[in-house]
């Protein structure tokens, strides 16, 4: 039964298209894994070098929540803000330790990155968005046209935030047009060469699947593609694993425009229940949902209530 879902949902062209663009960009992901971690190093070094007052050790292990830092993080700071392509946009300063500004060149990276990367330790525990927006914002990448890298960050949101988990092929046209720009202002290295080459492939994948029923029974599935039905299996429980991450991690009272509202978790949800194989497999997030549906009802009666009186 369970497999028969997963045969409907890729035999569904706009959830293959979902997919396989979420499949792009953890491709992606992995590529810009040693390049922003090379730049970043490298700009660290050159921070350090032309301007020495950067290399006085931190003696009070500085915290930026209580807005009293000594004088080597101040300037650790004040640099931070001085490499911000867009100068106007807020820094999430609680992703950062400014202690370890000196010594720790992802330390400063995630300056520049969106809320929740407090405990990233490198590149490799960072997501997509994450690396997109430090690139979109430090200085360090001035070579990357920022238009360029945020046509890639507005394709992501919009997948991540496709409730149904459904892409139409002109979207798709438009993300492989901006993916493909993107790795080129990236430069030519073997890296990136290898991505654009594993992304086409990506592309090309026919992920449909078809089952044969035989005497009323049924046979062994057959895959049209070249990935097993497992490994596609797993694709999609990672990409809604990361979708219902990103949902329920970010608190409502978020202003950031990427917030999601309960209306986009109540779809994404009632896409999970229509599919048992899912529901099953997301049942602890659903939970979380459905009590974050029952305290808005409640919240809404209360109110109602008052207005009432
Ligand atoms: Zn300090």
């Amino acid at each position: 039964m369970a497999f028969e879902e997963l045969v409907a949902r890729l035999n569904d062209g706009g959830y293959k298209n979902w997919l396989k663009a979420g499949r792009c960009l953890v491709i992606l992901k992995e590529g810009l894994y040693p390049f922003t971690d090379r730049h970043m190093r490298d700009f660290h070094g050159y921070l350090l070098d032309h301007n020495p007052q950067l290399r006085n050790t931190c003696r009070a292990s500085c915290q930026l929540r209580t807005n009293k830092l000594c004088s080597g993080c101040s300037q650790w700071k004040r640099e931070i803000l001085k490499q911000h392509r867009q100068p106007h946009t807020a820094i999430n300063w609680d992703n950062c330790s400014p202690a370890y500004w000196r010594t720790d060149h992802w330390e400063l990276a995630k300056a520049y990155m969106p809320r929740g990367q407090a405990q990233a330790e490198g590149t490799d525990q960072c997501d997509a968005a994450a690396l997109l927006n430090l690139i979109n914002h430090c200085n360090c990448f001035n070579f990357v046209d920022p238009k360029v890298v945020r046509e890639v960050i507005r394709s992501r949101n919009e997948l991540m935030h496709s409730s149904e988990c459904h892409m139409g092929d002109e979207w798709m046209k438009h993300f492989q047009t901006s993916l493909k720009l993107f790795v080129h202002q990236i430069g030519q290295n073997s890296q990136m060469e290898k991505v654009v080459q594993q992304v086409d492939e990506m592309l090309k994948l026919d992920l449909s699947i078809s089952i044969d029923f035989m005497d009323g029974l049924e046979a062994d599935a057959i895959s049209q593609s070249n990935a097993s039905s497992d490994l596609v299996g797993q694709w999609e429980a990672e990409l809604l694993q990361e979708m219902l991450q990103e949902f329920l991690n970010t608190p409502a009272e978020d202003e950031d425009a990427d917030a999601p509202d309960t209306e986009h978790l109540r779809k994404l949800a009632g896409f999970l229940e229509a599919n048992k194989d899912l529901s099953e497999r997301f049942s602890a997030e659903l939970r979380v949902i459905n009590s974050l549906k029952a305290k808005e009802l409640k919240d809404e009666g209360e109110s109602g209530a008052s207005v009432c009186v």
